[in-house]
C-alpha cells in the first residue's frame, strides 16, 4: 500500500466548483479522502509521502480527448502512410507516451491508430509493459472510397496507416465488428474528406452508411466518433447516432440545436488550427493561409459558444502527433483557445479539459478530484483559474501523479534521432535547371 497526502493547496476539483482550500489523500490508485485543511492528515499512514502544496493548485490530471499517439510527430501524410512500420510505430509510441504524461495528461482518447496498434498500446499500458496515461482507443478510421484528408494516398481498398477503406454497407458493418473484435473502445468514422478540386471538406458518407456503423457498434456496446469538418457532416453524424463529434467546423444554429437535443459532446480541436494560424508561417507551414485557419476558428467559435451555453459538453483535444502539435507541448493549449475564442472562464475551460473529457470518452472514474475517483492529480505552481496558460507550461507542474504514483520528471526529456526510412527524402530542394546551375559558379 502506498499513500500520498497533498496538503495546503487550493483545490480545483474538475467539476466547475470554485477553487477551495482542501487536502487530498491518495491510497494506491484511489482518492480516499478530500477535506478541509488539516482534517485529512489523521487518516494518512505514518509512512505516507507528504506533498506540501502551499501556494499551489491541486487539480485532476488533464484529459486530452483527441490525440494520435502512434503518429510520432509526423510531418506529412506521405510519411504517415508510406514511411511508418507497425512495429516501429509501437516502439516510438512507447516513448511518446512518456512525453504526454509529463505534460500533465493522465488520460487520453486516440480515435485512430497506425496499423490499428491502439488496443495493443492500451493493453501494454494497462499491464505495466510501458509507462503511459490511461488510454481509450479506436483501431483505424473507417474511410469511404472518396477517402479522408490524405486524398489519393488512401488505397482504393484495404488498409494503410490509420485508414481502413470501406466500400459499401456490408464492409462498414464487417469492419466495425472486426475493429471491436480487435479491441477498439471506439469506432471512428472519417465523415468528411477533401478533394483536390474542391474547397474545404465534403461529407463523403451517406447518413445511412453512418447509421450502419453506429447501429452495429451500439449493438455491441461500443460508441462511435466522427471527424466532421463541416456543418452538413456534423448534422448527419448526430442524426445517425454518432456519440462524439470531432471538429464540428462551421456549424449553424440548426446543427447546434441537433447537438443540444441529442446531448452529443463536441471536441472542436482548435489547437492544430490555432498553432497553424499563430506559428505556422514561422516554421514554414501554411504560409499565406494563416487567415484561413484563424477564419475557421472564428467562424466556428461563435456557434460553439452557443452550443456550450445550451449545455453541449465541450471537450479539449490537442491533435498531438503531428509536427505542428508535437507530443508533450500543446496539451493545455485548447483550454487557452476556449478562453480566448469562446470566452469561457479559465475554470470553465478546465472543466472541459478534465471532467467533461473524461465522461464523454467513457472514463467515469477520472477527471474529478473526489473520494472514489482514480489517483490522477496535478500539483501546479500558481493558479490556472487565473491564468490558463500555466497548464501549457510543463515547468509549472510541481508534481504529476498518475495511478497513485509520482511521475519522474527529473529524467531527460525523451527523444530519438532520425529513424531510417521514416522521412520523405527529396532529391533536392529546388530544380537544378541549366540557368540555375550557371548562377552557382
Ligand atoms: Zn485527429
Amino acid at each position: 500500500m502506498s499513500e500520498i497526502l497533498i496538503s495546503g493547496g487550493s483545490l480545483i476539483d474538475g467539476t466547475g466548483a470554485a477553487p477551495r482550500a482542501a487536502d487530498v489523500l491518495l491510497r494506491d490508485d484511489s482518492i480516499v479522502a478530500v477535506g478541509a485543511p488539516g482534517t485529512v492528515a489523521a487518516a494518512a499512514a505514518p509512512d505516507a509521502l507528504r506533498i506540501d502544496a502551499t501556494g499551489k493548485t491541486v487539480m485532476p490530471g488533464l484529459i486530452d480527448t483527441h490525440l494520435h499517439c502512434t503518429f510520432d510527430d509526423v510531418q506529412s501524410n506521405d510519411e504517415l502512410f508510406f514511411h511508418r512500420e507497425p512495429a516501429m510505430s509501437a516502439l516510438t509510441t512507447a516513448q511518446n507516451l512518456q512525453k504526454i504524461l509529463r505534460a500533465g495528461v493522465t488520460s487520453f482518447m486516440d480515435p485512430d491508430t497506425a496499423w490499428g496498434i491502439g488496443p495493443s498500446v492500451r493493453d501494454a499500458i494497462d499491464c505495466g509493459v510501458i509507462e503511459g496515461p490511461r488510454m481509450k482507443t479506436g483501431y483505424q478510421a473507417l474511410l469511404t472510397a472518396v477517402g479522408g484528408t490524405a486524398g489519393r494516398l488512401i488505397p482504393d481498398e484495404g488498409r494503410a496507416g490509420y485508414a481502413q477503406v470501406v466500400n459499401n454497407t456490408d464492409e462498414i458493418v464487417m469492419w466495425t465488428r472486426r475493429h471491436i473484435k480487435y479491441g477498439a473502445d471506439w469506432i471512428k468514422i472519417h465523415a468528411t474528406g477533401s478533394l483536390p478540386t474542391r474547397k474545404g471538406e465534403l461529407l463523403v458518407w451517406t447518413e445511412d452508411e453512418m447509421k450502419a456503423a453506429c447501429d452495429t457498434a451500439h449493438d455491441l456496446g461500443i460508441p462511435v466518433t466522427a471527424h466532421c469538418r463541416s456543418d452538413e457532416s456534423t448534422a448527419a453524424a448526430v442524426r445517425a447516432g454518432v456519440d462524439l463529434i470531432l471538429h464540428a467546423s462551421y456549424i449553424t444554429e440548426d446543427t447546434v440545436q441537433l447537438l443540444v437535443d441529442s446531448g452529443t459532446p463536441v471536441c472542436p480541436t482548435f489547437t492544430f488550427l490555432a498553432n497553424l494560424a499563430d506559428y505556422g508561417p514561422k516554421v514554414g507551414a501554411g504560409v499565406g493561409q494563416e487567415d484561413l485557419f484563424r477564419g475557421e476558428i472564428r467562424a466556428t467559435a461563435k456557434m460553439m459558444r452557443a452550443a456550450y451555453d445550451a449545455g453541449v459538453p465541450m471537450l479539449c483535444g490537442s491533435e498531438s502527433g503531428f509536427a505542428l502539435t508535437p507530443y508533450g507541448h500543446w496539451h493545455g493549449r485548447e483550454m487557452e483557445v476556449f478562453v480566448n475564442e469562446l470566452g469561457l472562464t479559465p475554470l470553465e475551460a478546465i472543466t472541459c479539459g478534465t471532467k467533461n473529457g473524461a465522461f464523454a470518452v467513457r472514463m467515469h472514474d477520472v477527471g474529478v478530484i473526489d473520494v472514489g475517483y482514480r489517483a490522477d492529480v496535478l500539483v501546479v505552481d500558481g493558479d490556472p483559474s487565473k491564468d490558463i496558460r500555466l497548464l501549457n507550461d510543463k515547468s509549472k507542474f510541481a508534481h504529476i501523479i498518475s495511478k497513485g504514483k509520482q511521475v519522474d520528471t527529473s529524467r531527460p526529456w525523451p527523444s530519438h534521432t532520425k529513424i531510417p526510412g521514416s522521412k520523405v527524402a527529396n532529391w533536392s530542394e529546388e530544380l537544378l535547371t541549366y540557368e540555375r546551375a550557371m548562377t552557382l559558379g
